[in-house]
């Protein structure tokens, strides 16, 4: 900027422009918006012809068409620098103060002023004394200071002020930056002798620090008296109204206290509630504004006002609608549809009775969540799913209470408002998973929520009202019944939904999961098809689960792709059989059982149960020199433990009889391994194949081929009932055996079992372990073992030992195998 370059000018007649509360300084440069017509229209004269014009500021503001005799006298000839048209008819112009200038006359014509002016010659700098270098000091003093306690001035105005070296350009500098009225700018733009100007200057800049300093000291006095709570308060209402202007509240900015009041008087509640919520209301007009605990009292009401307490679902109560609902949206299932239909047929006709929960009990993707939500769409309920698994606390399902900090409602009511209505059905996930420790049971708080003799005021501790749960329909699943807390597992009925053979995962897979994934993944019916033989591939190969969710995924995989090459234009459809799975589903997870067992000495085919599912369980029995020793190794829980001592304890009762050197006990050493060390594995139900291992070790029969077991077993050889026959038969069928023992006891349980595998297996039940040696080992190849036995022991203290059998094997935690 040419601060100290001084136009000489003479007397010119140039287009006028009136300003509004601002004055321009020779060597400045200034921006502004520019509306009225006559202003737009003097700008355009100046900017066709030398862009030079004369601006003069008016004295009263607020005059819209000024005439000469409202401006001051001296003004300032500027340079058009720029100029911008606005959308709306004005300009933004900016200008280069050139030199100041005093209007002789002015006139109207063409829609804007011309005036006739003589430019006002800067007087020169004299060489600078000591009063005007003191001066300067002082105004930039001053200015440091303006600038540091001004809102409204940055202070890197304050460097270029330190290159000015004379006094006239310094005072102009000072002033065009200054956040002040016009008057006082104005007298310093028509006092022309330098340090005159500078004097003048300065004692404006002095006044207006000092009138700064107060006002910041008023400021602060006044706000250590409004105190924070105050302050915010002033800025909410701030945020409310920006709020407000952005749209984002719909509607007139109301008192929330009215609102609230409104809201409360239309709730259908009990008395109890409108008084608690009342009394709440009044809490929180007490608060200041945007303290802690208005806070945590708005979050309240709002809560409770949330709640559905007078939305319900009309129900449908039609039960042959109902079937058709189930069954169409699942194959199969029909125990598990026929008893839902009982159950809702219970229900519509006694409704008091309408406590009763059910209890959907299965491994993983059978289709449990997928029945609760037909039973929605079948009873026209809206449904909320809540997960209780690794739930510990009593508060997550019934809330903390509102004074600890960040208390929310429990489990219950937070599905309640996600429902909501009152009525809804509410899918309890993994109730087997419900923990308790010492923050309390939350399976007591569980048992209120679903008891219909007390649910029908349930109070959750954060919101402290009661609120009516007798509407509401509770499902609950799990994968096994085992840990579902007693009490709980006493109020429910429990419909249990078992593993589906492939041949039904093909039909779900075809009938369900296809089209649905096809659907998902926009594709026609046309534009993919799987084969049969392809999913029964992808159920054996890929997946090898329970449920089909897995199987779900893959196919979702295959859809993907297929929509993903019909979208890039490579196909126009996509037909899948078993030998394309590969390219598409990636390598097979799970090879063919080899059906290699059998045949084979000290090896034999278990079979257990899991949560997810039947599973085979192979047992080794190694028999080396030893001293008696007896090794179990495998993860193996303590009822496995004491399973294999029975077994081997019976064993010892019945050597002679089976052929065994009556003194094995001494002479041996027996290790039992189950292989998967990384899975544990408890329960009885493997004592029949340890049984049949050890013998077949011992006596050097090899066992038959394809031939599988499950059963407990006492000291006498007794074989006893076990549990998840079902799962098991479909494991065994599934690893290929042919021949499976099970305990006599568990005969009528092959009713339930899977038509695909009955026909599959041929089943030997037996009650004592003599019935079945001949069906388990081929004795007739027997060759027993023959080792040379050491003749000195190896190591003293083990010879010390007493004599018999010695379990060693380390304590594991936990349970998930049970055989
Ligand atoms: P769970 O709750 O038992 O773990 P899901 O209900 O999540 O299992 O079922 C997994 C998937 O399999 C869902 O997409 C479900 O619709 C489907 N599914 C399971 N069983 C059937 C069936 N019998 N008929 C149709 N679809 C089924």
């Amino acid at each position: 900027m040419a601060y100290n370059k001084i136009e000489k000018t003479s007397r010119e007649t140039l287009p006028l422009l009136a300003l509004r509360g601002l004055v321009v300084f020779p060597g400045m440069r200034l921006n502004f918006d520019v509306e009225r017509d006559v202003s737009v229209a003097a700008l355009d004269a100046a900017n066709n012809n030398g862009r030079r014009v004369l601006l003069i500021t008016q004295r009263e503001f607020l005059k819209e068409n000024p005439r000469i005799s409202d401006l001051y006298d001296v003004g300032t000839i500027c340079h058009i620098t720029q100029m911008l048209k606005m959308p709306g008819g004005g300009v933004k112009v900016l200008v280069e103060g050139l030199t100041r200038a005093k209007i002789i006359s002015g006139t109207d014509t063409m829609g804007y002023y011309l005036a006739e002016c003589e430019g006002i010659t800067e007087p020169k700098p004299r060489k600078s004394s000591a009063r005007s270098e003191a001066l300067m000091r002082r105004v930039v003093d001053l200015f440091d200071t303006y600038a540091s306690i001004s809102p409204n001035v940055a202070h890197e105005l304050v460097m270029p002020l330190l290159g000015i070296t004379d006094a006239g350009s310094a005072a102009d500098y000072v002033m065009q930056h200054m956040f002040m009225k016009h008057e006082p700018k104005q007298r310093v733009l028509e006092t022309v002798p330098l340090v005159r100007r500078l004097e003048l200057v300065a004692e404006l800049l002095g006044h207006e620090v000092e009138v700064l300093a107060v006002e910041r000291e008023i400021e602060e006095n006044m706000s250590e008296r409004m105190g924070s709570n105050h302050r915010e308060q002033i800025l909410r209402e701030r945020m409310r109204s920006i709020q407000y202007e952005l749209g984002e509240l719909g509607g007139e900015p109301e008192n929330e206290f009215d609102v609230y009041r409104e809201k409360i008087a239309a709730l259908h509640a009990p008395d109890e509630v409108h008084e608690k919520l009342n009394k709440e209301l009044e809490r929180l007009q007490k608060q200041g504004f945007g303290s802690a605990e208005s806070a945590v009292l708005r979050t309240y009401l709002d809560q409770v006002l949330a709640l559905p307490w007078n939305t319900l679902s009309k129900e449908k109560r039609d039960i042959t609608a109902a079937k058709k609902v189930l069954d169409s949206e699942h194959f199969g299932l029909d125990k598990v549809k026929e008893r839902i239909i009982e159950f809702l047929a219970v229900r519509q006709m006694n409704p008091a009775a309408k406590g009763t929960i059910l209890c959907l009990l299965g491994p993983p993707g059978v289709g449990k969540t997928s029945v609760a939500m037909s039973v929605a769409h079948a009873t026209g309920r809206k449904l909320a799913r809540l997960s209780l698994g690794g739930v510990h606390d009593e508060a997550e399902i019934r809330g903390h209470r509102k004074t600890y900090v960040g208390a929310m409602p429990g489990r219950i009511m937070e599905a309640i408002t996600r429902a909501g209505t009152r009525n809804p059905i509410l899918v309890l996930d993994e109730v087997d998973k419900l923990g308790s420790d010492y923050r309390g049971d939350p399976s007591a708080a569980l048992l209120e929520a679903l008891d219909p003799e007390q649910n029908n005021a349930f109070r959750d501790h954060y919101l402290e009202v009661p609120f009516d749960l007798s509407e509401v329909m509770f499902i609950t699943t799990a994968n096994s019944s085992q840990t579902i807390p007693r009490p709980l597992l006493d109020r429910m009925e429990v419909i249990e939904l078992g593993s589906y053979t492939d041949i039904e995962k093909k039909e779900i897979a075809k009938r369900h999961l296809l089209p649905k994934q096809r659907k998902k993944h926009g594709l026609k019916a046309t534009q993919l098809k799987v084969s049969d033989t392809a999913l029964l591939e992808i159920a054996d190969g890929w997946t090898r689960e329970s449920g089909v969710r897995q199987l779900e995924r893959e196919l979702a995989t295959i859809c993907r792709k297929a929509s993903t090459a019909i979208a890039r234009g490579e196909l126009k459809s996509l037909s899948v059989t078993p030998r394309e799975l590969e390219k598409h589903l990636g390598p097979r997870k799970y090879i063919p059982d080899a059906s290699s067992i059998g045949g084979e000495v000290g090896l034999v085919r278990g079979l257990a149960w899991t949560e997810v599912g039947g599973t085979t369980l192979d047992v080794e029995v190694n028999v080396l020199p030893g001293m008696g020793a007896l090794k179990l190794t495998g993860n193996l829980g303590a009822v496995m433990k004491e399973s294999a001592e029975a077994a081997v304890s019976y064993i010892r009762s019945r050597a002679e009889k089976l052929g065994i050197d009556a003194d094995f006990h001494r002479k041996y050493d027996l290790h039992i391994h189950f292989p998967e060390g990384a899975v544990q594995k408890d329960g009885p139900s493997a004592g029949i194949t340890m049984a049949i291992a050890v013998i077949s070790a011992l006596t050097g029969a090899p066992v038959r081929p394809d031939i599988a077991m499950t059963g407990e077993i006492t000291l006498r050889g007794r074989i006893l009932r076990i549990g998840g026959l079902r799962e098991k038969t479909m494991a065994a069928m599934r690893s290929g055996a042919k021949t499976v023992i099970i305990p006599a006891d568990n005969e009528r349980d092959l009713e339930e079992i899977d038509q695909t595998v009955r026909r599959a297996l041929n089943f030997v039940t037996a009650r004592h372990i003599d019935n079945v040696l001949d069906v388990a080992l081929d004795f007739a190849n027997a060759v027993p073992p023959s080792f040379k036995l050491p003749t000195k022991p190896e190591t003293k203290p083990e010879a010390e030992l007493p004599q018999g059998f010695t379990p060693i094997s380390e304590e594991r935690p936990s349970v998930p195998l049970r055989m």
